[in-house]
């Protein structure tokens, strides 16, 4: 039966996509090999180092982040090479699959998915690996399972401090275009992403920012590889093209995106990402029910992910709020599968879109007889009515 008004799709991605990114997208398909692509490509690999602020190389697949992740690993890695990787939930535990999967020998440092990577431990293992054997660091930055976000300029400090050469690898899927990330201030080596989630497009292009120092060793470096291989994206992107066909409608929206982040500002965006997370975690803290992630300052403004009371299920709550008020949550995967559901704040987003979602969620728990104390929206809201942000100039 229809459902009347619209649906809130507040998944940690991917998340909604604004009408002025819909309408690119609809524009007619061109020829990517014809004058015109030139223009939309350069702007899409230019616009894209603006935001990893990168001067270096950025890299754009037709593929979710899982084949940017595979690009990563098969240009820089061989197999029997060991990579360092930190147990922040899921995606780092399938990223780390993934490397086993290849032939990598992953080394999997233990997390309790309840913060982000621990420089400290990185750097101990660093220190001890005399011989250099470790070849790469692998760390999520925003753990999409769990909503903690890893220091990554600490890891780098890390990797520094304990005089290795191993490569620094980020998965910034979730994080980009949300929270801050400095390619090249933290020296970041090879960069992840893709375009459902902060980037606000549907799901379908994925990307790697790419140091020329690990460009350099894609040359003669890496894995058996043909449909990932960075250096058959060089000559053919310099121009604006690309080896294959590219996603074109998809690059269409991606500079509507990137143009659309650069008039509100990327500052103000994260502000903004950062805001409805406290505003969030405040709700669920007045509800009387607990944030999955516990390490002060590294709450993700991406989602948040709410533990379930003992003996209740994450997935039939879910079920419940979807049925009766047309909301999406986010399911707990793996580890904490029918334990934790995730609120989804991200993407283009504003306050009443929050506390619409948060209302959803207040009425969700009581229609499923989730223990909880109400008010927790109103809580929320005071939240936003006292801290609306500063917006600096945009760019
Ligand atoms: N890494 C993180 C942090 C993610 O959030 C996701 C997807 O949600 C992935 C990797 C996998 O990306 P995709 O599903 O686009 O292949």
């Amino acid at each position: 039966m229809r459902q009347a008004g619209r649906h809130f799709l507040q998944i940690p991605g991917p998340s909604a996509v604004p009408d002025r990114i819909l309408r690119a997208i609809s524009m007619q398909t061109i020829d990517h090999r014809g004058p015109d692509f030139a223009e939309v490509g350069q702007t899409a690999l230019e616009g894209m180092k603006g935001i990893f602020k990168t001067s270096q190389n950025v890299f754009i697949f037709p593929s979710s982040g899982t084949g940017a992740w595979e690009a990563a690993l098969v240009n820089t890695l061989a197999p029997g090479d060991r990579v360092l990787m930190f147990e922040t939930g899921h995606f780092a535990t399938l990223w780390n699959k993934m490397a086993r999967r290849l032939g990598l020998e992953p080394e999997f440092l233990e997390g309790d998915w309840r913060g982000g990577a621990e420089p400290d431990r990185i750097e101990e293992r660093l220190r001890a690996d005399t011989n250099h054997m470790i070849k790469a660091v692998c760390v999520v930055h925003n753990e999409t399972s769990t909503g903690s976000v890893s220091p990554i300029a600490e890891v780098r400090k890390a990797i520094d401090a304990a005089g290795h050469p191993a490569l620094l690898m980020v998965d910034t899927i979730s994080g980009l275009a949300s929270i801050d990330f400095r390619f090249d201030e933290w020296g970041v080596d090879v960069c992840v992403s893709g375009s459902q989630k902060g980037l606000m497009l549907p799901p379908g292009l994925s990307f790697n920012a790419v140091s020329d120092k690990a460009l350099d060793y894609s040359k003669e470096a890496g894995s058996m590889r043909s449909y990932w291989d960075w250096q058959d994206m060089v000559g053919p992107n310099a121009t604006g093209y690309f080896p294959y066909t590219p996603g074109t409608n998809l690059l269409y929206g991606l500079n509507e995106a990137i143009a659309m982040l650069h008039e509100e500002g990327l500052d103000n965006v994260f502000a903004r990402h950062a805001r409805h997370g406290a505003a969030a975690r405040a709700a669920v803290r007045a509800w009387g029910l607990e944030v999955l992630c516990a390490r002060q300052g590294q709450e993700s403004g991406v989602l948040t992910a709410v533990l379930m009371p003992e003996g209740h299920s994450a997935d039939a709550f879910r079920a419940t709020t979807l049925q009766h008020y047309d909301i999406s949550l986010g399911n707990g995967l793996s580890k904490v599968a029918d334990k934790v559901f995730r609120i989804g704040h991200l993407g283009d987003f504003n306050d009443l879109m929050l506390m619409a979602t948060l209302s959803g969620v207040e009425m969700g728990l009581a229609k499923a007889g989730v223990p909880h104390e109400s008010g927790g929206a109103q809580v929320a809201m005071a939240h936003l009515i006292d801290t609306k942000e500063e917006r600096v100039a945009a760019e």
